[in-house]
């Protein structure tokens, strides 16, 4: 049996980058002191905020939500409450948004659950076989994501939240990272930064990332520790035709063999998001000339989605793609 590092206590996370075991306690201690840090190097939350923390239920989520519930008793200036969007993922959403209701049994912290087929007519399952059906190449995590982020934003401003918290954790950011690279698409870098609104817009909420210096075994452990989780585990069943997952294995399998990589690669991902946005922030968001909401483009891509699923009559317009100067 391994010990803890501080004390005799049988250690339940052993850190391979710095060597060091923690017990239960210890490694409470350790990571919630890591992730304050984050949020006072970021400046990510001030005295008084509405935080909405966009939920899906699942261990990540589930263990900032507790986490900020947590902090929260200690700063009276903030209020938590909870954002879940339901894609409609037959087999899959409704167990995560049961595991949501299951803990917020305890936290009870205000909430609202919004679902594709409310806001966009269709569920992500529907969407899925109408792109089938009309011959569109198979996107399931584009919609998905596409679609989840425009909800996010317009919720949680209609819930009147000051800033929105996410939970990607490191893990989660260097693949968006390696995602980007393979992809060409730096431009998209700026927001997979700790904090994204750096160009501003009226309708935008300002979004934080406070587990952006923690790994996923480190958020894993803290939910598992905290009774966050599920006992049973349930997959998405897009996620095999997600180059992420991919991506994942494999950050994992080097991660392995040289501990540090991940740390490293945010590292070397957060100076080049930094080099982009002393470009950027001069740039205007634009407004969506058909829903009115933020957008890189005259149109935004969910309602780009939206008509070629049918779902929004078809305008034309120009889609023109801007690369930063490195
Ligand atoms: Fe959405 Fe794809 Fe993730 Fe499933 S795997 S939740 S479809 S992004
Ligand atoms: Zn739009």
């Amino acid at each position: 049996m391994v010990k803890c590092s501080f004390c005799d206590k049988p250690a339940v996370y052993i850190n391979r980058v710095n060597n060091l075991a923690y017990c239960r306690q210890h490694f409470t201690e350790y990571f919630e002191k890591k992730v304050k840090k984050t949020i006072r190097k970021y400046r990510m939350l001030g005295k008084r905020e509405n935080i909405v923390v966009a939920v899906s239920g699942g261990k990540d989520s589930m263990a900032l939500l507790y986490f900020l519930w947590k902090l929260s008793k200690k700063n009276p200036g903030w209020s938590v409450s909870a954002l879940i969007i339901d894609e409609g993922i037959k087999n899959y959403r409704e167990y995560t948004i049961r595991n949501f209701l299951r803990v917020n049994e305890i936290l009870k912290v205000p909430y609202r659950i919004a679902s594709f087929k409310e806001y966009f007519g269709m569920t992500l399952d529907e969407m899925v076989e109408e792109g089938k059906k009309k011959g569109l190449p198979y996107l399931p995590c584009a919609y998905c994501g596409v679609f989840r982020r425009y909800l996010i934003n317009k919720v949680a401003r209609e819930m009147g939240a000051t800033v929105v918290a996410t939970a990607h954790n490191m893990d989660d950011v260097v693949q968006t990272f390696i995602m980007n690279l393979a992809k060409d698409t730096l431009e998209k870098l700026a927001r997979s930064g700790p904090v994204t609104g750096v160009a501003r817009h009226e309708k935008f909420v300002r979004r934080i990332k406070p587990f952006i210096e923690v790994t996923e075994k480190e958020t894993t452990i803290y939910a598992i520790l905290n009774g966050l989780i599920e006992p049973e585990y349930y997959k998405c069943p897009y996620a095999e035709y997600n180059i992420r997952f991919k991506i994942r294995k494999l950050l994992n399998e080097l991660e392995e063999v040289q501990p540090g990589v991940k740390q490293g690669l945010l590292n070397s991902m957060l100076g080049i998001i930094e080099s982009l946005n002393s470009r950027i922030k001069a740039e205007e968001i634009k407004t969506c000339e058909i829903c009115g909401e933020p957008s890189s483009h005259r149109v935004c891509r969910a309602c780009q989605f939206r008509m070629e699923l049918g779902l929004l009559p078809r305008v034309s317009f120009e889609l023109r793609r801007e690369k930063p100067a490195l």
